[in-house]
């Protein structure tokens, strides 16, 4: 037996809840995984409280991400005792996930352990994390430099934000941090951020086009929010948009895009290619303050996970929560 939230919908309704399940719970896969951590995304919320329909198949195993230790495989690219990690891929959403002490899943989908990473750091960043470097790797492929111009960082308390600030502070980027949380403000200062801005300069509707501001953003609101980054984007910049925290509508205009050449960039991690996760991951491995991950990060019982799901969409999460599933 071991220990898994368990997200079930039938007569009874939706609920999620701790149990004591056997292998039999799990489904079919090439690999089985002894989970050590596993986190709480933003999507982890929506399936925990059930707010979105982003389980599709019950009863699952909740949890969209996992590192751990091979326990058994029937692919010859994994053996017992390797450390891997897995992030997406439908899993914690049709495939049962990484919120249970065991995980058994396609060889396809898992990547081994970056080096110079452990597990906890691993899944401190997340997919959150993995997001932020996917964002980050966008911004640089087109062009945007340290030193060319302030990158807006959204959302910049939530998972995606604090990573996305650790990393482009690191590489040399001037950081604007927008929060609705500028009580937090020393905390930004502290993770890279160069300036704290409120939420509400963005969040509500605006003009076609603003005052040009920066020369990239990290967007993981949508929203007015996004309209707005984009209305005040340099000539020439580019937004990277992976997020819908304040909402999935993007209330815009063609200005920015034929007046100032701005590129928008959509950032998908659920379903991006094997170079692409081992590229984010190596440089999350390589170019993120291991220190300043371990500010950001808050850790959790599978217990303790149900509530910060609760937590995290109310917007009280401040950075990362890691969830140890053995404690
Ligand atoms: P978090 O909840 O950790 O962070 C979201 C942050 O957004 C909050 O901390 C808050 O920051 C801000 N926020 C919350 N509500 C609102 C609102 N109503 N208006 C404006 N800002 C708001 O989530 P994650 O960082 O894990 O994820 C962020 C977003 O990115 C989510 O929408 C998630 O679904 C998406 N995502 C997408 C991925 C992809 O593959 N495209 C992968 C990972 C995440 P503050 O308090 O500082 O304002």
């Amino acid at each position: 037996m071991f220990k898994a939230i368990v997200i079930e919908k039938d007569d009874a309704g939706y609920r999620a809840g701790l149990k004591d399940v056997d292998e039999s719970t799990l489904p079919p896969g090439d690999v089985t995984v002894r989970v050590a951590y596993s986190t709480v995304n933003y999507k982890d919320g929506l399936a925990l409280t059930g707010k979105a329909p982003v389980v599709r198949k019950f009863p699952l195993h909740a949890g969209i991400d996992f590192a751990g230790t091979v326990e058994a495989s029937e692919d010859p690219r994994f053996q017992p005792g390797d450390a891997v990690l897995l992030n997406g891929f439908g899993v914690g959403e049709t495939h049962s996930g990484g919120l249970a002490q065991k995980a058994r899943v396609k060889a396809d989908w898992l990547l081994p352990l970056p080096a110079g990473l452990t597990a906890r750091q691993a899944m401190a960043l997340g997919t959150a994390g993995y997001t932020a470097m996917l964002c980050v790797m966008a911004l640089e492929r087109h062009g945007v430099a340290p030193g060319s111009g302030d990158v807006l960082v959204t959302g910049a308390n939530g998972g995606v934000g604090t990573v996305a600030i650790a990393l482009l502070s690191r590489l040399g980027h001037r950081v604007v941090a927008s929060t609705g949380r500028t009580n937090e403000a020393d905390f930004l200062k502290g993770l890279g951020a160069a300036e704290v801005i409120a939420r509400e300069e963005l969040s509500a509707p605006g003009k076609p086009l603003g005052k040009e501001r920066w020369v990239g953003v990290v967007d993981s609101v949508g929203s007015h929010t996004l309209a707005n980054a984009c209305a005040t984007t340099r000539y020439g910049g580019t937004v990277a948009a992976c997020g819908l925290a304040q909402g999935m509508d993007f209330p815009g205009n063609v200005a920015p895009f034929i007046l100032r050449g701005i590129t928008l960039c959509g950032i998908d991690s659920v379903m991006a290619n094997m170079a692409t996760r081992r590229a984010a991951w190596d440089r999350l491995a390589q170019d993120l303050d291991l220190a300043k991950l371990d500010l950001l990060t808050q850790e959790v019982t599978l217990e303790g996970a149900l509530q910060t799901g609760n937590d995290i969409l109310a917007g009280k999460v401040r950075g990362r929560v890691v969830v140890n599933v053995n404690a």
